[in-house]
């Protein structure tokens, strides 16, 4: 984060084990997914991240916030699987990898829970690639090729650009090494 705005790294579900409240067969009633898990704080409560179709109706979370953008660092469902809970005015990037199996997933029935529609141009998933930082406000974030056991793993640099100075880079990294360029 930097003055008014945010930059998010993944948007996961925790993955069930044995002892978890949301595991099969117990299945929470469709749309109430998110305020489910937001009321026993399986979910991370980030004021204006959601989509207000998955929250109670005046929750404050619903509140608009500063701009935001959200990066996700690989296409498995603990750092990927409340992404469709976004707001639609929210960007969310990932690598083109990524966003190939979670577009031919989408297509075989494997749909991220949620309102947000990742078909439709305006809230649709956006590429990030390595040597090409994307601009959210004044952070500069670019994505670098990790290691991982799914495509499209990455790891992100962000720093904010000062007098016209190239920032210097915070990195977040993922499991793996962080690639060199
Ligand atoms: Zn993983």
């Amino acid at each position: 984060m930097t003055g008014d705005t945010r930059v998010l790294l993944d948007l996961g579900l925790d993955i069930p084990t044995g002892r978890d409240l949301f595991r099969s067969p117990a299945a929470l009633p469709p749309g109430r997914e998110l305020s489910a898990r937001l009321r026993v704080r399986a979910a991370p409560a980030i004021p204006g991240l959601y989509d207000l179709d998955g929250l109670d109706p005046a929750d404050p979370l619903g509140e608009p916030a500063e701009p935001t953008a959200v990066f996700i660092s690989h296409p498995h469902i603990d750092h990927v699987g409340l992404a469709g809970f976004l707001r639609a005015d929210i960007p969310a990037y990932a690598a083109p990898e990524a966003i190939a199996l979670l577009r031919a997933l989408d297509h075989g029935g494997e749909t991220l829970p949620g309102p947000r529609d990742f078909s439709a141009a305006a809230t649709s998933w956006r590429r990030a690639d390595p040597g090409h930082p994307v601009q959210v406000g004044p952070v500069a974030v670019e994505r670098l090729d990790v290691d991982h056991d799914v495509p499209g793993a990455s790891g992100y640099r962000a720093g904010a650009w000062s007098c016209g100075r190239r920032p210097p880079f915070l990195t977040w990294a993922v499991s793996g090494r962080a690639g060199s360029r």
